[in-house]
């Protein structure tokens, strides 16, 4: 019988091992009952606890077999001391690859530590091979004592470690700060406990070091706590629940509480809402799961397989709810729906959801139907397509097309300005009016970037009329009030303008009165600035709203255009008409010409030139039209 020559595998338990194997089991529950926020990367994190499990399995494989040396065949110590060790690595490497695509590193920029982990795989399987053959690494003696040597694994671990150390670092200010010091003092711990057991010639704990930094992930980016009042879980969870259930392709059906009241940071339902809402779920529904999206909108959720009379609940829950209602005092909107393919594949229920908000008024309850989550897909593609052309900052993005709407200047009896109005032409779905989308610019910050590329191909337009020798005053450009914000507008419209080449003249910018104090101040000091250099100015929309004389007189506009509501008001009733006369004789008594809009017919355009009008507009004359067609009113100037 050969002698055992005992060396540090003694010093090592099972149990800390077995431990870890538990522990993984506990991490994959904790993943199926927690609502995982699932991000990107989370694959790798679950890649990481399956393969842990591996390596405290391979680590009490090798230590088993370690112990019945002589009695087994060498080669099976060698196979699972050496799948033990890549387990670890990999791990570390998983981590890295965790935090690249955590930190979104674009494939090509950072191949580099693709490349490192593969050739540190293929260092170490040469290294372990070559230092067994020639026996300067770890081997068994004919005696079955063991050789140490040439420390491979260390080389490995280092290599793998120092990866994760630079890509830490080099990351560093793209990862969240605290998520970052928590990752870092985790391994820290890690590291600690590892130089311990070193120091002691133990080697039980090296697997449970590794799971303390996927712990902290977990803790730290994926876990969704839930809140203990209600029963409910945030956003990310519900994000989760969509994610699974589209995977298991169940259908769901939502019920959405909206209450502005409550929404702002830190602000909740109050107690009895909270106490209500979990009381109707549970009375109503078999399945339900409750989600706070925000501080005051919640969703429910139930498995249409598991509640099949779901309908027929939700029904019965909203009547209650009216019920309760008027004890509350508070305004809701209320809003149920069932899964979509569309929002599932984009898992944006909560897009959506506001959306609708957006569209229904306060205290109001709608079931979606499919036109509603196809006006939300047009929507979304609106907002890309703009969000796009507001990047991409192409003056001449062909997707932005002029329109023009030629007016009628009675005294010379011609159309010698014209109206620029915005179209976006959109690969599916066509022309898209300004009513559908200069408000999803304005709330979305892109009007700015529109506004110069029609202000560009208004400037573009002038030139080719002007040396085409057509004879004309100007076109009109529309401005938003978010334009004159910016802090480089002015500049902005001198350089478009002056870079064409043409007139300042050429141009007259069209504003709307504002109604807070700070955006007039702003408004006359833009004015003030521009005026000088010869661009003309237009109040627009006259009459909608409330005017505001004092200020409008403070103002040096050329033109005040008098809205179509004007119009019609003034062909309904005399005491309208006797206003609207005054008003506009009245401005053209202080050099303010009067344009009117919207004149639609013979009696419109009749009433209106009785009433001051020096300028009309209108479908009586012209529909807006692609800015071509404008030669088609524009005189030619005649040759002397
Ligand atoms: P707006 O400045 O009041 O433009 C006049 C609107 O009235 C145009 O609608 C025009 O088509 C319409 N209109 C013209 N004649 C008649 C008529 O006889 N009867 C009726 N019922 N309507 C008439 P459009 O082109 O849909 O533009 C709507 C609004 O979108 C514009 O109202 C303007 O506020 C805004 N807008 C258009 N283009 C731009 C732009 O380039 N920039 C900005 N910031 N806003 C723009
Ligand atoms: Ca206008
Ligand atoms: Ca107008």
């Amino acid at each position: 019988m050969a002698t055992r020559v005992v060396s540090y595998y003694e010093n090592y338990t099972p149990a800390a091992d077995v431990l870890v194997m538990g522990m993984c089991f506990v991490f994959l529950i904790l993943i199926w009952r927690a609502y995982i926020n699932r991000t990107k990367s989370f694959f790798f994190l679950r890649a990481m606890i399956y393969l842990l499990f591996a390596a405290a399995a391979s680590d009490i494989l090798y230590h088993v077999s370690m112990n019945r040396i002589g009695e087994i065949p060498n080669i099976i110590i060698y196979i699972f001391r050496f799948i033990f060790h890549m387990c670890l690595f990999t791990n570390l490497w998983l981590y890295v690859l965790y935090l690249r695509a955590s930190v979104h590193v674009e494939r090509k920029s950072d191949r580099r530590f693709i490349r490192a982990g593969v050739i540190g795989y293929f260092v170490i399987l040469f290294l372990e091979i070559f230092t067994l053959i020639t026996r300067t690494g770890f081997y068994i003696r004919e005696d079955n004592s063991v050789h140490t040597g040439f420390p491979v694994f260390l080389i490995g671990y280092v290599h793998f470690l120092s990866l994760l150390i630079v890509m830490i670092f080099k990351y560093r200010n793209r990862v969240y700060k605290q998520v970052l010091r928590g990752v870092i003092e985790t391994i820290g711990v890690s590291v600690l406990i590892i130089i311990v057991q070193q120091i002691h010639g133990q080697s039980s704990f090296t697997v449970a070091t590794f799971m303390f930094p996927i712990y902290a992930l977990l803790y730290l980016i994926h876990s969704n706590p839930y809140d203990i009042e209600t029963g409910s879980v945030s956003e990310s969870a519900f994000e989760d629940l969509v994610y699974i259930s589209s995977a298991r392709k169940r259908d769901l059906y939502f019920m959405s509480l909206y209450m502005h009241d409550f929404e702002g940071k830190g602000r909740k339902y109050p107690k009895e809402i909270q106490n209500q809402v979990r009381r109707f779920m549970v009375k109503f529904f078999r399945s339900p799961m409750l989600f706070q999206i925000s501080g005051g909108h919640m969703i429910l959720v139930v498995d249409k397989a598991k509640d099949p009379d779901y309908e027929e609940s939700g029904r019965s829950m909203l009547a209650e709810f009216n019920k309760v209602y008027p004890i509350l005092k508070v305004d809701y909107k209320i809003v149920f729906f069932d899964s979509y393919e569309k929002l599932s594949e984009e898992n944006d229920y909560v897009g959506f959801v506001r959306f609708m908000h957006s569209r229904i008024e306060e205290n109001s309850f709608v079931k979606v139907t499919n036109r509603e989550v196809d006006d939300y897909m047009n929507y979304k593609y609106i907002v890309n397509e703009l969000s796009d052309i507001a990047e991409k900052e192409d003056l001449r993005d062909p997707r932005v097309k002029l329109y023009c709407q030629p007016v009628y200047n009675i005294k010379s009896g011609r159309f010698d300005t014209a109206e620029a109005l915005m179209r976006i032409d959109l690969p599916y779905i066509g022309i898209v009016f300004p009513d559908v989308f200069i408000p999803i610019a304005e709330k979305n910050g892109y009007i700015y970037p529109l506004t110069k590329i029609i202000l560009a191909k208004t400037c573009d337009k002038v030139k080719e009329l002007t040396e085409n020798g057509y004879d004309f005053k100007r076109i009109s450009v529309n401005f938003s009030v978010y334009d004159l914000r910016e802090e480089s507008f002015t500049e902005m419209v001198q350089k478009i303008i002056g870079d064409s080449g043409i007139d300042y003249g050429k141009i007259a910018i069209e504003l709307t009165e504002s109604q807070n104090e700070s955006d007039f101040e702003v408004m006359k000091e833009k004015i003030e600035e521009l005026k000088g250099s010869g661009i003309k100015f237009y109040l627009d929309d006259f009459g909608t709203g409330y005017s505001n004389f004092e200020r409008i007189m403070e103002l040096p506009f050329d033109i005040v255009k008098f809205d179509r509501s004007l119009v019609i008001a003034s062909g309904n009733n005399e005491k309208f008409r006797t206003i609207v006369s005054n008003l506009a004789r009245m401005f053209n008594e202080v050099q303010y010409a009067v344009l009117y809009e919207g004149i639609e017919d013979d009696s419109d355009e009749m009433r209106c030139i009785d009433m001051s009008a020096k300028y009309l507009q209108g479908y009586k004359y012209s529909k807006p039209i692609p800015a071509e067609k404008l030669t088609e009113f524009f005189e030619k100037a005649e040759k002397s």
